[in-house]
């Protein structure tokens, strides 16, 4: 009994200890405020800045290092390459929506991200196309207020999670105003690379915007840090689903193990696999893909060898405004009559005869 109590009073040390005092290098502003944005590459096509928490979680981890830091190979431009690879300009009826799918529309909040990534598909909005929060914004909302069949809003960016509890709110509030808006989603990395500004504020917030979900972009088990647990159990307390984004990248995560790994991880913080992703055909990025093989592989070590809960999709969101494909192994083998012959996930064969 004595042990146990020892125990609890430990974990509650570290629990405060992952607070963030005011002015401590914990606090998210300071997390902001102080990126670290200094580097020997030029000409970057992407801006370089990175938190000092999450630099601190690269400094550990030579995978991770390769997503953040700037390298001469995005200098290599293929012609299969575009700056806009998803083509979502063309599908943008004012500046902050991106209006694709029948029945949902992306809001792109912000520009900016606490941290950046090499691999990045939006690299042609952040921290270059200015998105201005009244008129941009306000044009947003009415688009959506007079598109009645929208029923899912996706908030993304840049990093929705980077401003102000205020300006999150004010979204929010707009949204969830709009009847004909049954969920709304937020689209983020904050919790991985800076978990400090998951506050009790911004908690207080979210939650009284339900039904809200928020997909979280995690790209290697380096990434869950016990502030990264606090951080997911803290969302997942206050009711938000939570469901992961990996992007597959060379050298990185294009590994069966390292990828059940990151998923064995986020299902023990209540973040439910959702997609791992083909990477873009962004510019300056190919050496960062993988070839689409390589998600098949993943996927066939993962299903049925693991729980189905821990599988994600993987998805290859085309080219030029196609939109996002599911792609999975071939486990039907062929069809005899009203029988069907599969083979297993350990390759043995079965069949299934219709009534
Ligand atoms: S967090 Fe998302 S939007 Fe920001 S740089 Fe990374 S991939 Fe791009």
């Amino acid at each position: 009994m004595e042990e146990h109590l020892e125990k609890m009073i430990s974990r509650e040390k570290t629990e405060a200890e992952l607070e963030e005092p005011p002015g401590s290098r914990l606090n998210w502003h300071n997390q902001l405020g102080n990126r670290i944005t200094e580097t020997d590459v030029k000409n970057l096509r992407v801006p370089f800045a990175i938190t000092p928490y999450y630099f601190d979680v690269i400094s550990k981890s030579e995978a991770l290092k390769k997503t953040m830091m700037p390298s001469e190979q995005e200098c290599i431009i293929k012609p299969e390459e575009l700056r806009d690879s998803l083509g979502e300009e063309h599908d943008s009826p004012v500046k902050c929506i991106v209006h694709r799918y029948p029945d949902r529309v992306l809001f792109l909040a912000t520009n900016m991200c606490a941290s950046y990534c090499r691999y990045c598909t939006r690299s042609r909005i952040i921290e270059n196309d200015i998105i201005d929060i009244e008129e941009d914004w306000d044009k947003g909302l009415a688009y959506i207020r007079e598109h009645k069949e929208i029923r899912d809003v996706i908030i993304s960016g840049g990093d929705p999670l980077v401003m102000p509890d205020t300006n999150i709110e004010y979204l929010l509030a707009n949204l969830r105003e709009m009847e004909h808006i049954e969920i709304i989603r937020i689209g983020t990395k904050v919790p991985v690379v800076m978990p400090q500004r998951i506050t009790q504020d911004l908690i207080d917030v979210l939650k009284k915007y339900h039904p809200l979900f928020m997909s979280i972009h995690f790209t290697h088990p380096d990434e869950i840090t016990p502030e990264v647990k606090r951080a997911c159990n803290k969302l997942a307390d206050a009711g938000i689903p939570l469901g992961s984004q990996t992007v597959l990248l060379k050298g990185v995560n294009d590994d069966a193990e390292i990828m059940k790994k990151l998923m064995h991880e986020l299902l023990k913080i209540r973040v439910r696999p959702y997609y791992i992703y083909q990477a873009d055909l962004v510019a300056g990025t190919s050496h960062f893909r993988t070839p689409i093989e390589k998600g098949l592989e993943i996927i066939e070590k993962l299903r049925g060898w693991t729980s189905g809960y821990a599988v994600p999709q993987f998805v290859v969101d085309l080219p030029a405004g196609g939109g996002k494909v599911s792609l999975v192994p071939e486990y039907f083998l062929y069809k005899d009559g009203n029988k069907y012959h599969f083979r297993n996930f350990e390759g043995k064969r079965y069949s299934y005869q219709e009534a």
